[in-house]
């Protein structure tokens, strides 16, 4: 069903109402917000005014610009970067979502080069040689995941990861991202993602976790990296998604955590910003509208009666507008906003929320929506460890046949 131009919302004529009223009160903060939703203002102007053709998502731009990077990355993995393995998956999850195929050898390339970032102490550096991290560990994870092959399963050694995991973990039941290095909620998502659906996830091994995540949890209803630290779209994705993990999500103010969100979700623009008062940003598209899918199951299953049915809790089509007219590059790839130049990361998350505005629920209540033509739809992405769902499946499947490893802390 290919919505007519006519229906778009950033095409009504009321419209430029929903644009910031700053009340005669000029800050630097309302100037920056002008200058955006001018800029976006235009670019939703001169689509209405000149081309009024159903919204596309230019796919083949995009897959060259992946299939591009990928290439890159198996021919030059010997260059020093610290965010290696998350091009990997930043790469591999958009060509997923775009349904594209990664040819078999490009995946032995893939799987490869993780296997030299893996520590041999376990979890992944940034790149060969370099310290272990927990970033780089759910990026490898999640792309090898991805890839979903024996040999991507097999590069990971369970037994030293879990090990690596042990040695991060804090009294307090929190985290720490490397040896020596900060503590928070990103490691602890970053840490019950890959124990989870690794399989080496124990009972002691979270002791705590769920706990000192609430205590991250503002006033505000959203999560800050740390408890007393501002709320953030990043750190209440990561936040709330460990929780789901671990079956804990009681601990949240959940209503309150909607309500932030909720008013995340930028009236003019349709986008999402990551904080109270900041601009429109592509990749909160996942971080921010990706809370949907877990506050509805987790509303669901408190049985709230005010629950749709049929609809996340935000405007899916407003941010579906917002990805397609001012998140493309001409020459492939999806930005942060107009001005901005693309990047994988961008890419990644602006397609992972367009995914998750396109796809409502699954099995017998999905219902699709989808903004412009039939070939805009994505593959649909799942909630918790954003890759394929059937990815997680398999992965789970794959790695519940061996035993929980048994390192212990002491
Ligand atoms: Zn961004």
């Amino acid at each position: 069903m290919a919505d007519s131009v006519e229906q778009l919302r950033c095409l009504r004529n009321n419209h430029a109402a929903e644009q910031l009223q700053d009340d005669g009160m000029a800050t630097e903060t309302s100037m920056e917000q002008k200058r955006v939703e001018h800029c976006v203002g235009s670019i939703y102007n001169m689509y209405k005014n000149h081309y009024k053709q159903p919204l596309v998502l230019e796919r083949d731009i995009h897959t060259q610009y992946l299939r591009r990077g990928l290439q890159q990355l198996s021919d030059s993995y010997e260059c020093l970067d610290a965010s290696r393995p998350w091009l990997c998956y930043w790469i591999v999850h958009s060509l997923s979502l775009l349904n594209e195929p990664i040819p078999e050898s490009m995946a032995s390339h893939v799987c490869q080069f993780l296997a030299r970032c893996q520590d041999a102490k376990g979890g992944f550096a940034g790149g060969p040689g370099q310290h272990p991290h927990l970033a780089p560990t759910y990026a490898a994870v999640n792309a090898l995941c991805t890839i979903g092959t024996e040999e991507a399963f097999n590069v990971i050694n369970r037994e030293k990861l879990q090990e690596f995991l042990y040695s991060l973990k804090q009294p307090d039941g929190s985290f720490k991202m490397h040896h020596g290095g900060e503590v928070d909620v990103r490691s602890a998502y970053c840490a019950a993602s890959v124990a989870s659906i690794t399989n080496v996830s124990t009972p002691d091994l979270f002791d705590g976790t769920a706990e000192w995540i609430a205590r991250c949890q503002k006033w505000e209803g959203g999560i800050g990296g740390v408890p007393g630290m501002e709320a953030h779209g990043g750190y209440t994705f990561c936040g709330l998604s460990a929780l789901v993990i671990l079956n804990r999500v009681h601990l949240l103010d959940l209503k309150s955590l909607l309500r932030w969100v909720a008013f995340r979700q930028m009236r003019f623009e349709g986008g999402f910003q990551g904080r109270c008062n900041k601009l429109v940003d592509g990749c909160y598209s996942f971080w921010q509208a990706g809370l949907m899918p877990l506050l509805h199951r987790s509303l669901h299953t408190e049985s709230d009666p005010a629950l749709s049915l049929t609809n996340w809790m935000f405007d899916q089509q407003a941010m579906q507008e917002y990805l397609l007219l001012c998140c493309q590059s001409p020459t492939g790839g999806l930005l942060d906003k107009p001005g901005k130049s693309r990047d994988f990361y961008h890419t990644c998350y602006c397609l992972s929320g367009l995914s998750v505005a396109q796809h409502f629920g699954g099995g017998d209540i999905l219902h699709e929506m989808m903004v412009g033509v039939e070939e805009n739809k994505l593959n649909s992405t799942h909630p918790v460890y954003n890759i394929g769902p059937d990815k997680v499946a398999a992965a789970i499947l794959h790695f519940r046949q061996k035993e929980v490893p048994k390192t212990s802390r002491n």
